[in-house]
């Protein structure tokens, strides 16, 4: 029998590792804005004609390469950055791999023209589908310019499946602001489809992020300033009035590159725990400066991931750093409730805060996944919002009709025990729902009023707890997996909670020691939170230190439930009231949310009778 192992043919090759770097217009702004930093440029100008589909071109004033290191800048593994294996551990040099130019240039056509100061001529290069096509002496300034046309010309299918101009256009600019932010001494000049976006010119941090990203982050943001011995921490929080709904303006700048880091982000996120809504997240613009000993360097195609040796110190140091910015900015941590309002407005707040119900016992010690690992009721098997609703008509007709023997109640709760008896649970027929926070309907006894974003939690996470024990996975294959790369403690919790993740759907395959591909994601999360969903679950997982299986259930379904409740504000009919009313008593327990805040208020009879 002959044999059948072949060599790739080397375009083969650029191609696959290429798949790595270049997932986009923006993977390719991203090497090529960092390689002009890297060459000392101090003005660098980026053009982009539709959404870098069909041209994007980066011009640098930087110092510009030789004849021969201009040919073997395309090398895949050409570099002038590393010279020895222990420079891939130095954090100034990290993630160098000379792949970019090389993976560039295997799916694109690519035409580089650059000089260095001293040289009378430049070289011009032009490389298709990583085939050298012409290289020439040439008249122009010092520096370079690559021009990067018809990217993934060769690959149709990647081609395809770019999004949409402007969803493509926004991720360029994501990286644009990534590199402009911490190189504020850099002038930057932008320009889309012939459009000027950007002229911006040499200035400090803050500047540069009010000038970049929006002029009234100027009353906005607070300073931090931590130094120890090794590290210094810099840049600036949002002040917790100014926090967003999105995670949007959130970076880490390690040795003056952007990273992320879901454990670090934690740290900031969590200062803010106590005086922001669970659904509003502060902004911060974070620079970190540390020794290169400190660091472990995790190589990452996209160089986006590092680990630092004592990360838990370091969240501490930030933890208190933020603390103190409060202090010194006088921010106080207000006890109210923030959830009514978009933006913090203490007088409104106020005035829209709920009137307490009079006959409420709290109980002080609630555990709100207490009993839980018996819970065995009927999954309904789709939690996603909208199919949510769709089998409404029919469970209104049986639950609804004056016969609630299907209700459930929980015998430990102390809320519960005030309406311990089924027939006293007779809802009325119709539900009002007010400021589209909170559902108010009529029982026997008197008034009841539900918080639904916090009911809905709490129904979520007793379905996802049933999925977590049964393993009934609705799942969806992804077509370009996503990788994340986590640290190695981290890692450690993915590879433990294997089939944990599994019975909710998530599948993933370990590539190395630290890097994941997820082949499939549960319905209800969108392929653009997987990211997202993993830090969280991660960083809930990381504070579940216990080797309690249930408990590390919990922290899974806690942070599911998080991400697939209703929004804030989100308007309902009538029969999704009914809906959400009607599960939330089926819960094991049904009086608080995940948090320990009740999820529902009655007003009873007498204190109707008392009040008129
Ligand atoms: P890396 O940046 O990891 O070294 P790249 O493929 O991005 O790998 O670049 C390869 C080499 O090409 C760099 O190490 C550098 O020497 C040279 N190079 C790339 N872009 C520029 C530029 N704009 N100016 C000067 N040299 C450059
Ligand atoms: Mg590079």
């Amino acid at each position: 029998m002959s044999d059948l192992i072949r060599l790739l043919p080397e375009n083969v090759a650029n191609q696959i590792a290429a798949g790595e770097v270049v997932q986009r217009p923006a993977s390719v702004v991203k090497e090529l804005l960092e390689n002009s930093v890297d060459a000392k440029a101090t003005k660098i100008t980026l053009i982009i004609k539709d959404a870098g589909r069909l041209l994007i071109q980066v011009i640098d004033n930087g110092k510009g390469m030789s004849e021969t290191d201009a040919r073997l800048s395309f090398e895949r593994h050409a570099t002038s950055k590393i010279n020895s294996a222990e420079d891939l551990f130095n954090i100034n040099t990290f993630g160098f791999r000379g792949e970019a130019l090389a993976s560039i240039a295997a799916v694109s056509q690519v035409e580089m023209k650059t000089k260095r100061e001293d040289d009378e001529l430049g070289t011009k290069i032009i490389i298709e589908g990583s085939k050298l096509i012409s290289q020439e002496e040439c008249t122009c300034d010092v520096g370079t310019s690559i021009s990067v046309k018809n990217l993934f010309f060769n690959i149709p299918v990647r081609r395809n499946f770019l999004k949409s101009n402007t969803q493509e256009l926004k991720l360029i600019v994501e990286e644009f602001f990534k590199v402009a932010l911490i190189n504020p001494n850099i002038h930057f000049v932008v320009y889309n489809n012939d459009t000027l976006l950007h002229d911006i010119l040499p200035e400090n941090f803050k500047q540069r992020i009010v000038n970049l990203i929006n002029k009234s982050y100027k009353e906005k943001l607070i300073p931090l300033e931590i130094e120890i011995e090794n590290v210094k921490i810099s840049g600036f929080i949002s002040k917790p009035e100014h926090a967003k709904k999105s995670r949007s303006d959130q970076y880490f700048f390690v040795n003056n590159r952007f990273v992320r880091h879901s454990y670090l982000k934690h740290a900031i996120e969590s200062s803010f725990q106590d005086i922001l809504p669970a659904d509003m997240y502060p902004m911060f613009f974070i620079k970190i400066d540390i020794a290169p000993e400190l660091i472990d360097v995790n190589i990452h195609p996209t160089k986006t991931e590092i680990n630092f040796q004592d990360a838990r110190t370091l969240y501490s140091i930030l933890k208190s750093g933020i603390k103190k910015a409060f202090g010194t900015f006088s921010i106080q941590i207000p006890s109210f409730d923030f959830s009514t309002n978009d933006v913090f407005n203490p007088n409104e707040v106020i005035k829209d805060r709920p009137i307490v119900p009079p006959s409420i016992k709290l109980n002080p010690n609630y555990d709100p996944f207490d009993g839980f690992s018996n819970v065995k009721h009927k999954s309904e098997g789709n939690s996603n919002w909208q199919e949510f609703y769709s089998d409404l008509n029919e469970q209104f007709k049986d639950i609804f009709n004056g016969d609630n023997e299907s209700v459930e109640l929980n015998q430990h709760s102390t809320i519960d025990d005030f309406i311990d008896q089924k027939d006293e649970l007779n809802f009325g027929e119709t539900f009002i729902q007010f400021k589209n926070k909170y559902i108010i309907g009529t029982i026997d006894k008197g008034i009841i009023i539900i918080d639904q974003q916090r009911a809905h939690e709490r129904i979520l996470f007793e379905e996802y707890m049933e999925k977590l024990n049964e393993k009934s996975p609705a799942s969806q294959l992804d077509m370009f997996p996503e990788t994340i790369t986590v640290n190695f403690d981290e890692a450690l919790i993915l590879d433990e909670n294997k089939e944990l993740f599994e019975s909710i759907g998530f599948m993933y395959e370990k590539l190395g020691k630290t890097n994941y591909v997820i082949n499939s994601h549960p319905e209800d999360i969108s392929t653009d939170e997987i990211k997202d969903f993993f830090e969280t679950v991660i960083a809930n997982l990381k504070l579940e230190t216990g080797r309690v299986v249930n408990n590390r259930h919990k922290a899974i379904a806690k942070s599911m439930a998080n991400k697939t409740k209703i929004r804030e504000n989100t308007v309902l009919h009538n029969l999704e009231m009914r809906n959400i009313t009607e599960k939330l008593f089926k819960c094991k327990t049904s009086d608080v949310d995940l948090n320990g805040n009740p999820t529902y208020a009655i007003i009873d009879m007498d204190a109707v009778a008392n009040i008129l």
